[in-house]
């Protein structure tokens, strides 16, 4: 189960203040009508003529569309440099050409799939929205291979929210912790064991809405063979996403995906069949742009790819609660089971947090500072090279429960357990969880659409997404931490949007 937990990840700042009228360019004419256009899916061409008669005096749509497909894991350097690495990714290289990119959006605290995407659709840290890790606060390990999979625990306003408020048609497919979200079409993330059965698959109808897995499965014949969470192959979870699109337009679809992600846990970015996975990935983003042009809404459509984090190589593993263990923080019986706890670890790979039971018992904390003060000071043979305080974790964004906060040496990954060895080789060759401002932990940022203009997005955050979407569809997320971003837009759309009022 822990294979798989990884495998989910198991895991933007200053505001750039000038729209760009680079389409407005003879610059940009002459290179948009200069380029040579291929014969795959997407076909941008059509798009890029109407937008051509829209500046040629064709009153803009309105923005009344936000895809958003968040490819998990995937790392900028996937468009910003595919010939590096050999990549078949046409309709990444074409969003770049065309449409918005980032170099590289700070995520957020941990760096990990659940905090990451609850932070995209609410705009605030995961210390606010309060889904602080991928896994369940368990300190009995009685949850085994459990998520933070249930909507009801999200604290903050989330974009279905909102778009729903407002009458706006929304639809999620495969959204981490939108278990019991309403939405008028989702297929929430869940499983219940690993690997999925067909027994299991039933829980995944039900918990969907009624007769839209049942309507895919016969519209894509092999979709039933490639739908088997925890194991939900990025093709199938398109076929969803692409006859929503074609049969309710929804004005807000979440899509997430994560083929890159489990492959690069298992080899590595940029190695094996990681690059694979990315080249699947931009197919899957070219079918979605296929169906909203066969849906007729891609003229008012924009369309986001987005990242919950990178990945780095590991090759080493540290448990910290057998030092727990051996502490006498936490208590075994004869048969292996955690009975008591003063101090529980919760890993993120790349991170941990370390909370204690009792909120007077300054022994143990003393205790858990001596211990890790002498671990960073050994880092090369323990594994953890930094250790944040309270008011530190606070100022990241993290869990403000939280007694201290662990960061993972290079090349090695924090696991969970109080049982075993406390060092032992890593299980994944890739994983994240560090702090956001480690560069490979950097995300994937892309915009495209008739209304977006090409150019590159300065200090981009995750948390500035929600907002930027909220502006755009005219929700209101008043208490988000983020700002809406500065996208470069085509003339229509630039004279347009800020007469929206900020959210
Ligand atoms: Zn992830």
């Amino acid at each position: 189960m822990e294979r798989m937990t990884a495998s989910f990840c198991r895991a933007w700042a200053g505001v750039v203040c000038v729209v760009l009228l680079w389409a407005a360019s003879p610059a940009a004419q002459q290179r948009a009508t200069q380029h040579t256009w291929g014969e795959r899916p997407p076909s941008p061409q059509t798009a890029h003529s109407r937008l051509f008669t829209h500046r040629a005096g064709m009153p803009a749509e309105p923005i009344e569309h936000v895809i958003i497909i968040s490819v998990d894991g995937l790392m900028p350097e996937s468009y910003l440099q595919p010939d590096a690495h050999g990549l078949k990714v046409p309709t990444l290289r074409e969003i770049v050409r065309q449409g918005a990119y980032s170099e590289g959006a700070l995520g957020v605290f941990p760096t990990v799939t659940y905090p990451s995407h609850t932070s995209m659709v609410t705009g605030v840290n995961p210390g606010t929205h309060g889904i602080v890790t991928n896994g369940p606060f368990a300190p009995l390990s009685n949850l085994p291979g459990a998520m933070r999979w249930y909507a009801e625990d999200i604290r903050m306003p989330t974009l279905w929210q909102a778009a729903r408020a407002k009458g706006l048609k929304t639809a999620m497919v495969y959204w981490p912790v939108t278990v019991g979200a309403r939405a008028n079409a989702i297929v929430p993330e869940f499983w219940r064991q690993d690997p999925g059965t067909p027994e299991d698959v039933k829980l995944n109808f039900a918990i969907s809405t009624p007769g839209l897995l049942e309507a895919v499965a016969r519209r894509f014949p092999d979709f039933r063979a490639k739908f088997l969470p925890p194991r939900a192959q990025d093709e199938a979870l398109t076929d969803i996403a692409v006859h929503v699109i074609e049969n309710l337009q929804p004005n807000l679809l979440l899509l997430h995906i994560f083929d890159v992600d489990h492959w690069q846990h298992e080899d590595g970015p940029f190695a094996g069949r990681a690059l694979a996975a990315v080249e699947t990935a931009d197919q899957q983003i070219a079918r979605v742009i296929a169906a909203v042009k066969k849906a007729g809404t891609w003229d008012d459509t924009v369309l986001i790819i987005v990242s919950d984090h990178g990945h780095a190589l590991t090759k080493q593993r540290v448990r910290p609660g057998v030092w727990l263990r051996e502490k006498g923080l936490i208590a075994l019986d004869d048969k292996n089971k955690i009975t008591d706890w003063k101090a529980y670890v919760l890993p993120s790979s790349g991170s941990a947090y370390v909370y204690v039971k009792e909120k007077d018992d300054r022994e143990t904390r003393q205790v858990l500072l001596d211990l890790f003060q002498q671990a960073v000071a050994n880092s090369a043979t323990s594994g953890i090279r930094k250790i944040f305080l309270h008011d530190q974790i606070v100022g990241m964004g993290g869990d403000p429960q939280a007694f201290l906060a662990l960061e993972a040496a290079e090349g090695w990954a924090i696991t969970g357990g109080a049982r075993g060895d406390a060092i032992a080789p890593a299980v994944e060759a890739a994983e994240h969880g560090w702090p956001p401002d480690m560069p490979a932990m950097r995300t994937s940022l892309l915009l495209y659409g008739p209304g977006i203009g090409h150019g590159k997005i300065e200090g981009a955050r995750l948390i500035d997404l929600a907002p930027t979407v909220a502006r755009w569809l005219g929700l209101k997320l008043e208490k988000a931490e983020g700002k809406p971003l500065q996208v470069p837009l085509r003339d229509a759309h630039a004279t347009q949007i800020p007469g929206k009022p900020a959210p």
